[in-house]
Order: C-alpha cells, then sequence, then structure tokens
C-alpha cells in the first residue's frame, strides 16, 4: 500500500489528544517559567535589582559584579524550574533560532562538583558558528563569533521534552563587531526610533517624555495539517510547500471556514500551546480559523518590539514542537497551497511614550492632534520614500510565492489610512490659510478636531493594504508568516526615525526664522502630505487596476527577491542604514549575499522536489495505470471490437502527451540547473534560478496536476488537496 493510503487510513483512526492545562486561571500561571521583572525583584538584592532596571531601561553598561549577581540569582532560579543546561539564544540569518547548551554542572579537582554561572557566562559566550551564514564577513576576518546578553528581553526556561534549559536571549556578532544576527541590528534601529520621537515630543509637547518605544502585535497565520499526510509528501516535508496538487472541487470559495468554529483536535492543539506559550510569557490572546481551509492565526496582546519579535520566534518553534503530540504538523510556509490563501504575519506597530501615550492614537484634545499627526505623516513619508527597502525586507523565496503572485496580495507597497483619515490630510493638505487664535480654534478650521472617535473601532478596514492604519497603529500585513519579523521592523523603525529626524530640523529651522511652533509643524507636514501622496492608496489592492494604476503613480512592483534586495544596495538604501548607524557598509553587503545565497538553496530544493516526484512518482504511477488501460484496449481488439473511438484510448493519448511534456520540461530544468550552478556571482546565480522558477515550475505543475486528474485515484502517490485540507 502507498504511503498516502496507510496515512488515509491513519487519518481515519484519530481522535483529539487530551490536553494537560494548568489547573487555574491563566494569570495564575503566566510567565512562571521567565526570569522577568518581577522575579528579579524577589531574589535580587535592592541595590542589584536597581542597578539591572538602569541596564534594561536605560541601556546602561552594567558591572562585572552586578552581572555575577545576577547570574548566581538566575542559575538558582532556573534549577528550582528543573533546568540542567544553559545556553544563549540568537537568532542567526538562517531565519530560525539557535542554541547550544552547556551545563551548569562542573566536576572540580577534589572530586565534588557544582552547579556554577558566572557572571561573564551570562554576559558573554563564544560559540563556534562557523556554520552559520555570515556572507563573507568571518571568512576575511576571524573564525569567531559573540553572543552577548540582551537584558532587555528576560530569560526564559523552555522544555525540550526530556530536559530543561535556561535560555538568555542574545545579539550574535562577528569577532570585528559585524552584526551576523537580526537582533543587533534591531536593537540599533529601535535606539534610533527612541531618540527620534523622544526629542520631537519633548521639544514640542512634553517635558515628561523620556522614552519613546515600537509596541508591535504580531499575528501568525498558519496552517495545520495531519502528520501523518504531511509525511505522505515529500514536498511539504522538504521544501514546506505542495509543489503539485490538483485543485479540489470546493476550495475556499464557500468562505464557510472563516472565524468558524473551531474542530475540536485542532482546539485541543490551540489550547496546548498556548498554555506552554503563557508559561514563558508569551501574551496570547486571540485565536480563530483563518479564510483557506485548515488555515488558522493567533495573535497576542502587543508588546514592547525586541520583546515581542523573541516571542514571535519562540511561538514558532512551540507550535512546531506541541502539534507533533497532537500528531498535526504546522506550516508556516507562506504559501504552502495552489489556490488557496497563503499566510501572512501582520505587524501591528506604533510608537508609545513612557508616559503611557500611543503615539499614533487620534484623539479629541485638538494639540494632542498635533502630535498625532506629525507620527501619523512621517510614517507615511517615510514608507512613500523609503518603499523599496520595505520591500526588500520582506523579499524571501517563500515570500515569493505569496507576494504578486495571480491570486495573492501585490507586491506594491501602499498605504491605507481610510475614508476619513484621507478626508483630514486632504484638507490639510489644501488649507493654505491658517489663522491661529488662541485656544483651539486653529484646528477647527483645519477639521483636525473633527477626527472621529469610532476611527478607533476599526470599522474602516482595508484587508488588501499591505500597510493599513487600523485606528491606534500602523499594520504591515507584508510580512511572510515564516520571516522573522526583525528584518521588516528594522527597516521601519529605521525609516521613521530618520524621517522623524529630518521633520524635527526642518520645523526647528522655520521656528528659528521665526515661525511661531504650530505653523511651522503645519507647514511642514502639508508639504509632505503633497509628497507622499502617490503611495496612497484606498482601493482594492488586489485588482488588476491598482497594478496600472501603481506604474502610473511610478511605485515599484518587484515580484521576485534577487531585484528586490537590490535596494539594501542602492546609494539611497546605504545611506540611510549607515548614516544612522544601523548597518555599516560590510554588514551591508554580507546580508545580501546571505539573502541571495539562502533564494538559490531554497529554490534549487524546490527544482529538485519538483523532479524527484515527477520521476519517482508521478511518471511510474501513470505508466501503470496507462498500462492496465492498454491491457484493456488490446482485450478490446482481440474480441473484434474498435478500439479508437473510446474513453480508454483518448486517456491514454492524453497520458502520453501530459507524460511527455513532465518529462521533457524536467529534463530541461535538470540543464538549466547545471548552467545556473556554473555561474560564479550569487546574484547572477539568484537571477538564473528565478528564471528556472519562472521558466518551468508552473508548466510542469499544470501537467502533472492533469495527470492526477486522469489516473485512477487508486494508484495516485501523493496525498491530495482535498484529504490535506478537508
Ligand atoms: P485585528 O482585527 O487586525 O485582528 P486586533 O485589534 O485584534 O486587530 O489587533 C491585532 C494586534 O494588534 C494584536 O496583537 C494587538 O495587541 C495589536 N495592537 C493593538 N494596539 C496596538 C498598538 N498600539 N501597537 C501595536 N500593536 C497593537
Ligand atoms: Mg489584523
Amino acid at each position: 500500500m502507498n504511503l498516502r493510503f496507510q496515512a488515509l487510513e491513519q487519518t481515519l483512526q484519530r481522535d483529539s489528544v487530551k490536553v494537560q492545562t494548568p489547573s487555574g486561571k491563566i494569570s495564575e500561571y503566566f510567565g512562571v517559567n521567565v526570569f522577568g521583572t518581577e522575579t528579579m525583584r524577589d531574589t535580587l538584592s535592592a541595590d542589584t535589582f536597581k542597578e539591572v532596571m538602569k541596564t534594561i531601561e536605560k541601556g546602561e553598561k552594567m558591572e562585572p559584579h552586578v552581572a555575577d549577581a545576577v547570574a548566581s540569582a538566575m542559575k538558582s532560579w532556573a534549577i528550582s524550574k528543573g533546568a540542567t543546561h544553559y545556553t544563549h539564544w540568537f537568532q542567526p540569518l538562517t531565519g530560525a533560532t539557535a542554541e547550544k547548551h552547556d551545563a551548569f554542572f562542573e566536576p572540580s579537582p577534589d572530586g565534588r562538583s557544582l552547579e556554577k554561572f558566572k557572571g561573564s557566562a551570562l554576559v558573554q559566550q563564544e560559540p563556534d558558528a562557523s556554520s552559520f551564514p555570515n556572507g563573507g564577513i568571518r571568512n576575511t576576518f576571524e573564525a569567531r563569533g559573540y553572543t552577548a546578553w540582551d537584558p532587555s528581553s528576560p530569560a526564559f526556561v523552555i522544555d525540550n521534552g526530556g530536559g530543561k534549559t535556561l535560555c538568555i536571549p542574545t545579539v550574535f556578532v562577528s569577532y570585528t563587531g559585524e552584526a551576523l544576527d537580526y537582533k543587533a541590528p534591531l536593537l540599533k534601529a529601535l535606539a534610533f526610533v527612541d531618540r527620534a520621537a523622544t526629542a520631537i515630543c519633548q521639544d514640542y509637547f512634553d517635558k515628561n517624555v523620556t522614552r519613546v518605544h515600537a509596541s508591535l502585535g504580531i499575528e501568525q497565520e498558519y496552517f495545520l495539517i495531519d502528520r501523518a499526510l504531511w509525511r505522505a509528501r515529500p514536498d511539504l516535508i522538504l521544501a514546506g510547500r505542495t509543489v503539485y496538487g490538483h485543485a479540489p472541487a470546493k476550495g475556499q470559495q464557500l468562505e464557510d471556514h472563516y472565524f468558524g468554529s473551531i474542530p475540536s483536535r485542532v482546539h485541543a492543539f490551540m489550547v496546548d500551546f498556548e498554555s506552554e506559550a503563557h508559561k514563558l510569557g508569551i501574551p496570547l490572546r486571540t485565536r480563530h480559523n483563518e479564510v483557506a481551509p485548515r488555515q488558522f492565526e493567533c495573535a497576542p496582546q502587543f508588546e514592547e518590539a525586541n520583546l515581542a519579535i523573541d516571542h514571535n520566534q519562540l511561538l514558532m518553534d512551540l507550535m512546531d514542537r506541541v502539534s507533533e503530540r497532537h500528531n498535526l504538523k504546522v506550516l508556516l510556509h507562506e504559501k504552502p497551497f495552489k489556490g488557496v490563501n497563503g499566510s501572512g504575519k501582520h505587524n501591528n506597530w506604533s510608537l508609545i511614550t513612557n508616559t503611557g501615550k500611543n503615539l499614533l492614537a487620534p484623539t479629541s484634545k485638538a494639540k494632542e492632534n498635533l502630535q498625532f499627526l506629525i507620527f501619523f505623516v512621517s510614517t507615511i513619508k517615510a514608507v512613500h520614500e523609503y518603499n523599496g527597502l520595505l520591500r526588500a525586507s520582506i523579499a524571501s523565496a517563500s515570500n515569493d510565492h505569496r507576494l504578486g503572485a495571480n491570486e495573492a496580495p501585490p507586491a506594491i507597497m501602499s498605504v491605507f489610512v481610510g475614508t476619513e483619515l484621507s478626508k483630514v490630510l486632504d484638507e490639510l493638505e489644501e488649507n493654505s490659510n491658517i489663522e491661529i487664535d488662541k485656544g483651539d480654534n486653529m484646528y477647527i478650521k483645519l477639521g483636525i478636531n473633527k477626527i472621529p472617535q469610532i476611527l478607533r473601532d476599526n470599522t474602516d478596514r482595508n484587508r488588501t493594504s499591505p500597510f493599513a492604519f487600523t485606528g491606534n497603529k500602523f499594520e504591515l500585513r507584508a510580512v511572510g508568516s515564516s520571516a522573522n519579523s526583525a528584518s521588516a521592523n528594522i527597516v521601519l523603525n529605521t525609516i521613521v526615525a530618520n524621517q522623524l529626524v529630518k521633520f524635527k530640523a526642518e520645523v526647528d529651522a522655520l521656528i528659528e526664522k521665526g515661525d511661531k511652533k504650530e505653523l511651522a509643524i503645519l507647514d511642514v507636514l502639508r508639504r509632505y502630505i503633497k509628497e507622499s501622496k502617490a503611495i496612497r492608496f484606498e482601493g482594492n489592492g488586489y485588482s488588476d487596476e491598482w497594478k496600472e494604476e501603481a506604474a502610473r503613480r511610478g511605485l515599484s512592483n518587484i515580484t521576485n527577491t534577487p531585484e528586490a534586495l537590490d535596494e539594501y544596495l542602492s546609494e539611497k538604501g546605504m545611506k540611510v542604514f549607515t548614516e544612522n548607524g544601523i548597518f555599516n557598509e560590510v554588514e551591508l553587503h554580507a546580508r545580501q549575499e546571505i539573502q541571495l545565497e539562502a533564494y538559490v538553496r531554497k529554490v534549487q530544493i524546490e527544482s529538485r522536489i519538483m523532479g524527484d516526484l515527477a520521476q519517482n512518482h508521478i511518471i511510474p504511477a501513470a505508466l501503470r495505470y496507462q498500462g492496465e488501460l492498454i491491457d484493456g484496449l488490446n482485450g478490446m481488439k482481440n474480441i473484434g471490437l474498435d478500439v479508437e473511438d473510446t474513453v480508454g484510448y483518448e486517456t491514454v493519448k492524453e497520458i502520453t502527451r501530459h507524460l511527455k511534456e513532465v518529462k521533457t520540461n524536467v529534463t530541461a530544468m535538470i540543464d538549466a540547473r547545471k548552467k545556473a550552478n556554473k555561474l560564479e556571482d550569487n546574484r547572477e546565480m539568484a537571477v538564473a534560478y528565478k528564471d528556472i522558477k519562472d521558466t518551468y515550475f508552473d508548466k510542469i505543475r499544470y501537467h502533472v496536476d492533469k495527470l492526477e486528474f486522469l489516473v485512477d485515484d487508486s494508484y495516485w502517490p501523493l496525498a491530495k488537496y482535498r484529504e490535506l485540507l478537508f
């Protein structure tokens, strides 16, 4: 029996798995496995605690004796939770997380042994990291890499099945200081946006603002399928997506899945990973069915961006591990199934002051709305100015299947703000004679006071916009479901900060010349609104008309990764990163190299799996069925019947035709790969692979899917879409 039927038989016997959730309310076990602020307050001396908080909140350097004290408390706490090992947990540019476990246990010369953990081991480690991607950085310098503690993200204890480990979030840098990970540049970008936004709040509005942090709430979409069926699809195992599969009779057209009742097996899985997540301090709050069959979503309460990203990385790991217990498999790929919606990771982003004010929340107070408009308009302006960089930040081989494909969001960056705010911006742009009265009258004339409360209810929605303002936050929806959100957030926070710095300089210059502050602010904003108008789009982002309109507006629409990545090395891209100390040139070149390499490998794997499956699964199955048909036709001939006008005869001919196409194209694709592999330059190789994908993937798939339709079901070796999805 082929793997498909074995798997199908297993799925018939499935029941939902009993989940052992902790007893009591969520608030009672939330964060029990986290060495967070409260635990530190309880376990550290008052002085040490104060020092640590200074490091966490203000980024001040930590004295070695403080690090020792923290390490000691952390060790005792972790051991009390059952941990035997510790690891520096980091995010290399593979997209996954990495860890290398060391035991606390240390044998001592006198034969006794102790559990030890020094401040130096907490603060810095030197993992043998030579096989992490480095884009040539470490070949030219030193083969060493360092991980360094990020005290702003708390340590946690994780149960990897069998044993527990203390995980310490860290950055990962080369011996010469270049970042080899996502976290190091992210922290720099977040510090930059903090400086830029704080300066504006302090100088123009409120002296009490001393810190502004980027907040982030990451909605995670995913597919969930039976594990046995997953195992019966080599393409899902190796490439994360199905490279073949005839469309099922029923897809998502009835829209009966979205927000529907959650199937019990899935529900058990959700409850299970959510309680694991809660113990790790991940504030998951929302779960629901998504648009496509077997597609779901979960979302946490928003947090400080660095923490939100760590939590999302951890969550993806956790979901994958927990799904195994339920005989399920989580698919985080952006486009696991052709013809049904893909998955994204919506990044809800805003800026929040230490005084608790959301700078992107419109209010009914005119003065606060002036402040809101600065951040709102500057963000739009930044996205307009650097939409290419934002596009580059979400580029990957897997997201290419989702962005710009025929059934998916386009690769065009645009901003949706809703009708009410569009009106406000239009009014502001056109109104050139502003009078200033005492009090709020000026704003009433501008209509700013009219920003209605209803916006906060998110009633004004546009699901097709890649960058939408949704009431009190911007929502970047183009990020891929499997991506590390840091990449997009490095760009977003950098370009907004850069814009805010420019804004302040321009306003200050006008004030210097004698303009009144409010007038100066409005003058600059008015110009920004004009200059960034092309990026604003309120219509259907998935329509063909938008593609044409966007081209007329001069917006770019790059549908492939190799080209999208060029933006990082453009003059403009380089400048905004290097001048603001986020990346240096070496790092930018390295990152492009790494991503091009990853792109080539991913497309190469997909191409190989297409070839393998065609050759070893599809062609033999079709030939066997065809052989059977031919036997039947011969039988008919033997008894004197005419075969030419029969279904059997027609089917044999059709199968022959499709088989020939499959074989010819697979052979040509392999030849093209051989040629591409000889190319020396990474970019050229990536483009060659992109061409291979464009030329062959759809073509081969078309004929394989036709064969799936023609061949007797009992011969077909790959689990079908209807089986995977329903
Ligand atoms: P949706 O309808 O898009 O699911 P929600 O209101 O459920 O919208 O919010 C989605 C995500 O946005 C959640 O993670 C939520 O915590 C987050 N969010 C809400 N307000 C903010 C904010 N000010 N900054 C960042 N994220 C936010
Ligand atoms: Mg959303």
